[in-house]
């Protein structure tokens, strides 16, 4: 077997694995690698697969997968892609890109809250939310993250989150990292936690 057969037949046994406990799309097709394949940076990294996880569970278990082979020695990695409007390149990888913007793409709830403050209103999001569709859905309530960058047409929650983006009101407002009261993420062993402040008393409870 050559190493192009070696590649190959590696890619499948992943495509195979992911695709038996995912259920989002798993696809090595090569429009789905090209499309992935850039950012807005100078570089280019083909994918060997493009998966599509549906909510946190199927990353959950396409990060246990992953693991469990990186633990046999493959060298395989995962990139997140949520707009992939970055200009770093950090949304791309040769391993598996895992994109967002298909299904994890629902708002969820936005409450002012209880006084006239922006502080206290708050609005729950997917990360492959465009943040357009994000701020329409915050301004029908009077409210605004006022992070957004340039590329807020384009950008999604997940990618604006990470990448910490500020914008034209940055320099008054603060950039998001302000504005992130609760993350629910998947840890590197595949399990699920949710990161937020506690106030002194929770901290004590625990
Ligand atoms: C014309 C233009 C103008 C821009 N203006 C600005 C600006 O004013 N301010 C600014 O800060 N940036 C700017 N950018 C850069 C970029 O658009 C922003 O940083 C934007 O927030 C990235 O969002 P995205 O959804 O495209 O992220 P992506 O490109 O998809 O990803 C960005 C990073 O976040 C990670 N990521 C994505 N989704 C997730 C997830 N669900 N979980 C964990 N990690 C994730 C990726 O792996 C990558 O490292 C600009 C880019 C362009 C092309």
């Amino acid at each position: 077997m050559n190493v192009a057969e070696g590649t190959e037949r590696s890619r499948s046994n992943l495509k195979n694995a992911l695709a038996s406990v995912m259920r989002g799309e798993v696809t090595d097709d090569a429009e789905a690698r090209r499309a992935a394949a850039r950012d807005t940076s100078l570089f280019e990294r083909m994918p060997e697969l493009v998966v599509y996880p549906v909510d946190a569970n199927d990353v959950s278990e396409l990060v246990r997968v992953v693991g469990a082979e990186r633990s046999r020695g493959t060298d395989i990695s995962l990139a997140a892609r949520s707009g992939g409007t970055d200009m770093s390149g950090g949304p791309l990888t040769t391993g598996v890109v895992v994109s967002f913007t298909k299904h994890m793409n629902h708002m969820g709830e936005v409450n002012v809250g209880r006084s006239t403050s922006y502080i206290d209103g708050y609005a729950v999001t997917e990360p492959g939310v465009f943040y357009r569709d994000f701020e329409k859905a915050t301004l029908q309530k009077g409210l605004i993250l006022p992070s957004y960058p340039a590329s807020r047409e384009i950008a999604a929650m997940g990618g604006i989150v990470a990448n910490n983006a500020g914008g034209e009101r940055t320099l008054e407002y603060g950039k998001t990292e302000k504005y992130v009261e609760e993350l629910d993420v998947v840890l590197s062993d595949g399990s699920l936690a949710t990161f937020k402040s506690l106030t002194p008393s929770e901290v004590e409870e625990r």
